[in-house]
């Protein structure tokens, strides 16, 4: 007998026919002998439309009251999973972030996990439930509700598995798993049987969102292995674990891609200590992410940044600059440049193998496709090129480095 936590997202949940599907695979789950924890979301959509209601009375309502409003989400599929078990005769009991225990600190809307009192839920479980565990809430020492950020059900999934010793956790989800790029651009795209958290990591910063960041980055703190699989079918997904030396033979896991960003050039800035500090501290208060980051000294003696973001943060970006600039020097300009995308290449063996980032670069001279900015991690080499081509891009480095191939 095992213990199975098994996280189910809003689409999986989304309809009351798609709760029953939910149901029918948590009553099999157990009657196959296990003991079954399921964390879920909210009805696909529910969010949103809390979200939209809320902003009926302001750009900015109160914190506090997101989190009392957004919870309730994630209460309604709990409820509605725990009836459908009990009309297939399955012992349920629908559990809030409150009865789990979960114990959250930092601020509304954005609440972190500090600890899990698990006692009740084990009571349940070992009273012969199945548990239906509220996702993406949380309570403060003070009694307060949290959510944990969108998305954050991946979170509760983890952490609770990490909490009562769970054998396995499943991430259940409307992919099949992680792939070597996503399907619908590189149709051989192949699924992998395994990834490390850190490619995991790398891949969903880099624009493949299959998960919550926040909940792998939990997953390798408390090393919870875990699996993402298919709500609809039963085929095998993908092991995210703690990696092993097998894993550096495959020299790119997989290929990410990243629409809508848009490069941000200043020029004519002084060559003296404090100024990048300065550019970047005003995009940071303006709450503007910005992704690579490149400088160099021109050859009329000023230095020069440029920057990706998203598309969307141009216009924030320019407003916040303008003050700043106009401090630095009556040198410093912007130009910016909109219909760009980024192109990252994953994987763990490329510590060990060289030569990775002249293949990458190599196929994409091949197919005619012009690359913008670099920049590297230890595990990841990404691209800049133009939004037109990232499609092309992504087939032609998936091919160069042969991802529909199964390694040998
Ligand atoms: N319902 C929340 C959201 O939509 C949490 C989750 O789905 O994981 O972000
Ligand atoms: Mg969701």
């Amino acid at each position: 007998m095992a213990l199975i936590v098994q996280k189910y997202g809003g689409s999986s949940v989304g309809t009351i026919d798609r709760i029953r599907n939910v149901a029918s695979r948590i009553k099999r789950t157990r009657d196959e002998g296990n003991q079954v924890v399921a964390v879920v979301s909210a009805m696909g959509g529910v969010t949103d439309k809390l979200i939209a209601m809320a902003r009926e009375f302001g750009d900015n309502p109160a914190e506090r009251e997101m989190d009392v409003l957004l919870s309730t989400g994630e209460q309604q599929s709990i409820a509605l999973l725990s009836m459908a078990l009990h009309e297939l005769g399955v012992p349920a009991l629908s559990v809030t972030g409150r009865q789990a225990g979960i114990r959250t600190t930092g601020s509304h809307t954005r609440g972190r996990i500090d600890a899990i009192n698990s006692d009740y839920m084990l009571g349940c479980l070992n009273a012969g439930n199945s548990l239906v565990v509220a996702g993406f809430q949380g309570i403060t020492n003070d009694g307060l509700i949290h959510t944990l950020g969108r998305g954050g059900s991946d979170l509760t999934a983890i952490a609770v598995a990490s909490a009562i010793g769970a054998d396995v956790c499943q991430i259940l989800t409307d992919v099949d798993g992680v792939y070597t790029c996503d399907p619908r651009v590189v149709p051989n795209a192949r699924k992998l049987p395994e990834i490390s958290y850190d490619e995991m990591l790398e891949l969903a910063s880099s624009g493949a969102k299959v998960m919550q960041s926040r909940s792998v980055e939990f997953a390798k703190k408390y090393g919870v292995v875990f699996e993402v699989r298919s709500s609809l079918n039963d085929n095998p997904g993908t092991m995210v674990l703690e990696e092993h030396p097998d894993m550096e033979n495959v020299v790119i896991r997989g290929v990410s891609i990243e629409r809508s960003q848009a490069r941000v050039t200043i020029i004519g800035i002084p060559d003296e200590p404090g100024m990048s500090a300065r550019i970047l501290s005003a995009l940071g208060d303006a709450e503007i992410n910005i992704d690579m980051i490149i400088s160099n000294i021109a050859s009329d003696g000023y230095a020069r940044h440029s920057f990706t973001m998203h598309a969307n943060d141009l216009g924030r970006a320019q407003a916040a600059l303008k003050p700043v600039l106009a401090e630095i020097s009556d040198q410093a300009k912007v130009e910016t440049e909109a219909g760009i995308a980024k192109l990252s290449c994953v994987g763990i063996g490329m510590r060990t193998h060289s030569g990775v980032a002249a293949t990458m670069f190599k196929a994409l001279g091949e197919a005619g496709i012009n690359i913008g900015m670099i920049s590297t991690s230890e595990i990841k080499i990404a691209v800049t090129v133009d939004e037109t081509r990232i499609e092309d891009a992504a087939r032609a480095v998936h091919e160069a480095f042969h991802l529909d191939e199964a390694p040998v």
